[in-house]
């Protein structure tokens, strides 16, 4: 049997014995109860607000309201996990999808076709933007509203979960400024927050920064923002063309789609800026795939292309009811077959300690509160542009770096779940 189906029926077995934890809280209640109370009164606008306020104190990034047959359910997404928080009748609903659409002046007599917009609302004096997407469904009108707040979309960069090597590996690929950055992931691996809280820490009032978006997600004021609109008969690329003539220390292109604006980009990067993108996808070595399928020529990645990050956000385990847990069988074998894989198979695991929350108001008791993120790093050396050149596969790239400071994502959870910042399970969920 090979190592790595060791590792993998070792995660299911683990997988499968989880202890899943169902979200409860008595702020549920409280915040049932205000909104039946505003609803009594007729007070929609009341409702809307108070339901968009507390997602936003419970951290929730979108609000879901999803009709059953009966009733609706009212869900927040906290953490990245769908979080049941109380039940409406269609009555009461009615109230509410109505306000709502009214206020994101979205057609109230149209219930056949999405739509979407946004409304705004006040939290202490700052205004904040809800994007509101509603789609017709078998029983009635679903919405979702994106309550993202902007204030918490960029961090401080000491913030991001990075060991101080890897710190210091980015801010040293941050400081030359003329290169390629590639920050990847799946949806929902915190690319954007990644990207602008390194663009925040780039900012300098001497530095012109110009960012290309689809759609602006936070407008953040201090940077210039360009938002991709093709309606306009205006493609991606001509943006990213137009932008260039702006005279730009640094740009942020929100995605890398193709070849055209893979190859704009690494132009730029050639030409003396420093460009930061995403690309969707999973690790460093999938990046230098997707790359080589765009046909990039590869002295031409070789000479822009300088760091890969490839991330993923995984639950924390809540600081507030965190405990010391004994490891099972499996969880000690797994830890041990995932060491084994690193430079830190010497470790020895009867001392390595893992960590579980125990339940408290403080994460409503799901055993986790916030998120922190895992990174996979491959930095461009002098020895990986030759090979590059020399037309190496992503796997003989990724050995010759695992020669030098190339961190795997593997490495990096293995060293999180061994300082007890998150479980073993949450991590197997991402990787
Ligand atoms: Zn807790």
């Amino acid at each position: 049997m090979s190592e790595n189906t060791n590792i993998n029926e070792l995660k299911e077995q683990i997988l499968e014995k989880e202890d899943k934890k169902t979200a409860f809280s008595d702020k549920f209640e409280k915040l049932w109860e205000e909104v039946k109370w505003a609803i009594k009164r007729q007070d929609s606008d009341e409702a809307l607000k108070i339901i968009t306020l507390w997602a936003l104190s419970l951290w929730s990034s979108d609000v879901h309201y999803d009709n059953n047959e009966n009733d609706v359910v009212i869900r927040f997404r906290i953490d990245w996990i769908l979080t049941d928080i109380f039940t409406l009748e269609k009555k009461q609903y009615k109230l509410i999808l109505e306000r709502t659409k009214y206020s994101s002046a979205l057609k109230l007599n149209i219930t056949n076709i999405p739509q979407d917009w946004k409304y705004s609302i006040l939290d202490w004096e700052k205004k904040l933007d809800i994007r509101v997407s509603t789609l017709p469904i078998k029983f009635w009108e679903n919405i979702v509203c994106r309550v993202l707040d902007a204030t918490k979309a960029i961090i401080d960069f000491e913030d991001l979960w990075f060991f101080w090597t890897t710190k210091r590996m980015l801010e040293q690929s941050l400081e030359k400024r003329n290169w390629l950055v590639l920050v990847t992931g799946p949806t929902g691996s915190g690319k954007t927050t990644s990207l602008y809280t390194m663009i925040s820490k780039l900012n300098e009032r001497s530095k012109k920064i110009i960012t290309l978006e689809d759609p602006i997600e936070y407008e953040l004021g201090w940077i210039v923002q360009a938002e991709v609109n093709e309606k306009s008969g205006f493609t991606y690329e001509q943006w990213l063309k137009a932008l260039l003539r702006q005279d730009p220390d640094i740009i942020m292109v929100w995605e890398i789609r193709d070849y055209d604006t893979l190859n704009i980009a690494a132009n730029a990067s050639l030409t003396g800026h420093l460009v930061l993108s995403t690309l969707h996808t999973k690790s460093a070595s999938e990046t230098l795939d997707r790359i080589a399928n765009m046909w990039l020529k590869p002295y031409v990645v070789a000479a822009s292309v300088d760091t890969i990050i490839a991330q993923r956000l995984v639950r924390r385990i809540c600081p507030h009811c965190k405990a010391e847990v004994e490891k099972t069988k499996n969880e000690k074998a797994l830890i041990q077959a995932m060491l084994n894989e690193t430079w830190m198979k010497n470790l020895d695991t009867d001392h390595i300690k893992l960590y579980k929350g125990s339940g408290c108001e403080h994460c409503n008791h799901t055993w986790y509160k916030g998120r922190i993120w895992i990174y996979e790093i491959l930095r461009f050396t002098d020895e990986i542009r030759e090979i590059i050149r020399e037309w190496a596969t992503s796997s003989e790239i990724i050995e010759k770096a695992r020669k030098n400071d190339f961190i795997s994502m593997k490495e990096d959870w293995v060293l999180k779940a061994i300082k007890w910042h998150t479980t073993i399970e949450e991590i197997l969920r991402v990787i």
